[in-house]
């Protein structure tokens, strides 16, 4: 059974930043009752604190802040690319161990966002790219999707499920 990494607080798990978190999603209850749900929060598991002040990522995305070529900061200027970074890599060390190939990951964040995340304006300013985790994932092959997309997710993991 093909196994989903979904972003920790669409499962109503308070990890936003604010302590916030997002749900119920009805899919997400459901493949959660299938046990095919493996959750992360890259920030968290990258060693940020909940709460956390909002990062974005001025004049970049997250595939360059992959390459060493933007930061990750805070409105105070406090660079957490390492954070980041270190939350990336654990949630691609979950997609290898369970051999995952779709994720269900928070829209617009700079860690999970799949298309768009924010300007480093701190203004509400929203850009087309990628989150840091959403990049490494995407880069390693794995269909990411937001909550917006719980269909087309569905139908990519209807896909993968049938017997070949
Ligand atoms: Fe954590 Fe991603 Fe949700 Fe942010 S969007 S709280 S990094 S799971």
């Amino acid at each position: 059974m093909e196994k989903i990494l979904v972003s920790r607080c669409l499962l109503g798990h308070r990890v936003r930043y604010d302590g916030g978190a997002h749900g119920p999603f009805d899919q997400l209850t459901l493949w959660q009752s299938e046990g095919r749900v493996v959750a992360v929060c890259p920030e968290v598991a990258g060693g940020l604190p909940t709460p956390r002040p909002a990062a974005e990522i001025p004049g970049g995305q997250g595939v360059q802040v992959l390459d060493g070529q933007a930061r990750v900061l805070t409105e105070a200027g406090e660079d957490v690319s390492t954070q980041f970074l270190e939350g990336a890599r654990q949630a691609l060390a979950l997609v290898q161990r369970h051999g995952i190939r779709v994720a269900v990951l928070k829209a617009r964040s700079p860690s999970c966002g799949n298309r768009e995340t924010y300007d480093g304006s701190f203004s509400g300013q929203k850009v087309n790219g990628e989150g840091v985790t959403a990049a490494l994932l995407h880069r390693a092959g794995v269909q990411v999707f937001n909550e917006n997309q719980l269909a087309a997710a569905l139908e990519a993991l209807q896909a993968l499920d049938l017997p070949s």
